[in-house]
């Protein structure tokens, strides 16, 4: 008899980091689970709630800067469970705005400093407000083959969409997720898109991600499933028609594929 898998996603501040479907990316990884007979369970922490002792993925969503500010002093005060429970390889998906808490700070337009856990070794800074200029659209990025094995996964690109003014930079403690083909990703400079570090994935992909990235849906299920249960996965294969079609229509409208 196969054994009963559980997985456990808390979303981290879902009234306040949560703008242009991110929420679809908890959806997402509860229905994955779901298909394949995994049971999940989804925690909400907010505003001076407390961390789990135990959770197998963290998820937090984008938002304003106004939000940020709301929400930063509260994460900074979870910084050393969050740490302690990443280094001990916890999956975490971290998008935008979410990404950028975790790195050391971000500089707003407006010259006010929102301070990072610093998990992450990157650096964000946004152009002044006056200037005007925002990394808005779709976004399509080859996914780093130096850390995945792509030719193992079912889209070797991912696919989104972006809105955000902070320029991000990445140190030498965390990888590239992906390298733009479209759009701009961390910055309108190196042409890197998100970072990887031990589980972490941080990303400025909304639209919701992992809907339209459903091999990154399954790369965090395995990897928590792995850690969980200290084995090697080999799970059942799902339909992903819709999902491969919403990845490619993407991909064939910037003449990517
Ligand atoms: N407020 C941040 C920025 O503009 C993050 C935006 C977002 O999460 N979409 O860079």
């Amino acid at each position: 008899m196969r054994r009963k898998l559980e997985i456990t996603i808390t979303h981290l501040y879902p009234d306040h980091m949560n703008i242009y479907g991110d929420l679809g990316n908890v959806i997402a990884l509860y229905k994955r689970c779901e298909w394949r007979g995994i049971s999940v369970k989804v925690e909400k922490v907010g505003l001076k709630g407390r961390l789990p002792k135990e959770t197998d993925i963290y998820f937090m969503g984008g938002g304003q800067d106004e939000d940020q500010i709301t929400v930063f002093r509260d994460l900074l005060s979870k910084k050393d469970d969050l740490t302690e429970q990443i280094e001990k390889d916890v999956s975490f998906l971290a998008i935008c705005g979410a990404f950028q808490l975790l790195g050391k700070y971000f500089l707003t337009g407006e010259g006010k400093v929102i301070e990072g856990i610093g998990t992450l070794d990157i650096e964000t800074r946004a152009p002044d407000t006056k200037v005007k200029s925002r990394c808005i659209g779709n976004v399509v990025a080859s996914l780093n083959s130096e850390i995945f094995i792509t030719e193992r996964m079912q889209l070797d690109t991912i696919v989104g969409f972006e809105n955000h003014s902070g320029q991000t930079f990445l140190g030498k403690d965390v990888q590239p997720l992906a390298f733009i083909l479209k759009g701009f990703g961390n910055n309108m400079k190196d042409k890197t898109e998100g970072c990887v570090y031990r589980n972490v994935i941080g990303t400025y992909l909304h639209g919701s991600f992992l809907p339209k990235n459903p091999h990154i849906a399954d790369l965090i299920i395995l990897n928590a499933l792995e850690r969980k249960y200290e084995g090697k996965f080999n799970f059942d294969e799902l339909d992903d028609k819709e999902e491969v079609l919403a990845h490619k229509d993407l991909l064939q409208r910037f003449n990517v594929l």
